[in-house]
């Protein structure tokens, strides 16, 4: 049986499969031949569906002008977006519920609106060569100075960036408070003394890239840190649950349409005189795969659904862990066996599955590797016992 679904959460659904299938799939494999990149024509005029339908406000209040969408609607959107390879439903940036309590009017003024207009873009960097999962470990720094702060040091993989015109920045505060704090800061591209060092090429063909930062004595007023001296891990934290969320549902989105392909390639494909649907080695790829995508979605629904219902968010907080865990594993287990359905044709760029299999592998690792997922869902488990996070 179906999760229950509102009408409006099915309303959702529909307008953002219908976007998916319609709008960005048809593009799919032209960007994969073209490092990502679609005519400038056809991203405009996926920037502005994206934009017509909400999905850069989805989750801001709506005192400000967003749609404040519960969370489970916004699962089922980005479930839909899932389907989608080549991060073509990247269109926009998306102004996070969080933001709008953690940064001060003039930044919402300045940085949050904006993205929701979808006319500025955002990029995070936490991560650095010697700090990925342990965030603890960052080095940057950013030395108080008068009304200024000065930031020194690198950040690695900053999704993005080639697209932002600002970054949400993660540094250790020096020069005042208590050692090792860590703060959140807005830090606009065109400032002296940032430096690309490198933007690498990856697994997947995106247009938004991954690049490496230097920081050289940045200067940044006062005025953009994001709350507290020693607020910064918090809100990246609110950022992690998000993105989890969201992440989780992505692949749950990729998965339904891997199996569909799968199945729908099985059913035609005749080997030795017949559909290879009719092998049962086969049909138990389908089965597993099927069994596996029902639970990392009812995970992942139920991980939304309780934020709704006003959860305490330390549970939340691995909720969202555990759904991710689930639905990543998940998405890369059912790409893997789907690949292998279609054979040699799963091999092919031009087949979806193949763009998957490689795609997917990444949600295992960014926003925090499944290792870490598990660490957090282990502690927590720890802490609060079987009951304590499930019932
Ligand atoms: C394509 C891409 C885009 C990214 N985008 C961004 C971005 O926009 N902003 C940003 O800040 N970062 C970004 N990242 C960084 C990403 O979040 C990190 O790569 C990730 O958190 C892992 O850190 P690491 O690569 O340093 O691996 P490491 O921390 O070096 O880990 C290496 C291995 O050790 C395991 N490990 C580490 N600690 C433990 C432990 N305590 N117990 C058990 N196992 C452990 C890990 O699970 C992993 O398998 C991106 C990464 C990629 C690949």
């Amino acid at each position: 049986m179906a999760y229950p679904l509102s009408p409006a959460t099915l309303e959702w659904q529909r307008k953002a499969r219908a976007h998916a299938e319609g709008d960005l799939i048809p593009h799919e494999e032209y960007a994969e031949l073209h490092d990502g990149e679609l005519p400038p024509a056809v991203a405009a005029r996926h920037k502005a569906r994206a934009l017509e339908l909400g999905i850069s406000r989805m989750d801001a209040p709506v005192a400000h002008g967003g749609l404040g969408l519960p969370m489970l609607d916004q699962a089922v959107i980005w479930e839909q977006l899932g389907r989608v390879t080549n991060a073509l439903c990247w269109a926009v940036p998306e102004a996070h519920a969080w933001m709008f309590e953690a940064c001060s009017a003039e930044q919402i003024e300045a940085y949050i609106k904006p993205m929701m207009a979808g006319k500025r873009r955002e990029c995070y960097a936490i991560t650095e060569a010697e700090a990925g999962s342990d965030t603890d470990a960052i080095a940057t720094t950013a030395c108080r100075d008068g009304d200024h702060y000065v930031i020194d040091g690198e950040k690695w993989f900053v999704t993005s960036a080639n697209k932002a015109d600002f970054l949400f920045l993660q540094a250790v505060v020096t020069g005042e408070g208590r050692a090792r704090q860590q703060a959140l800061f807005f830090v606009d591209f065109g400032t002296p003394g940032i430096e690309m060092t490198d933007n690498p090429l990856f697994g997947h063909t995106y247009s938004s890239h991954h690049p490496t930062y230097r920081f050289n004595g940045v200067r940044v007023p006062v005025a953009n840190r994001i709350g507290s001296a020693a607020a910064g891990m918090a809100f990246t934290r609110s950022w992690f649950r998000r993105e989890r969320l969201m992440i989780a549902a992505r692949c749950c989105g990729a998965a339904a349409r891997l199996i569909e392909m799968g199945a729908e390639f099985a059913k035609t494909r005749v080997v030795s005189g017949h559909p290879i649907a009719e092998y049962q080695l086969v049909q138990a790829m389908l089965a597993d795969s099927m069994t596996e995508l029902w639970g990392a979605r009812l995970m992942t629904y139920e991980a939304a659904a309780m934020q709704d219902r006003g959860a305490d968010l330390s549970v939340v907080h691995t909720h969202c862990s555990m759904a991710k865990l689930a639905a990543s594993e998940m998405a890369n287990r059912v790409a893997d066996r789907v690949v292998q359905i279609f054979g040699g044709r799963g091999y092919l760029r031009s087949n979806a599955a193949q763009r998957f299999y490689r795609e997917l592998r990444v949600d295992r690792i960014w926003e925090g590797t499944s290792e870490i997922q598990r660490l957090i869902v282990a502690r927590s488990l720890l802490k609060r016992g079987v009951d304590g996070l499930i019932g």
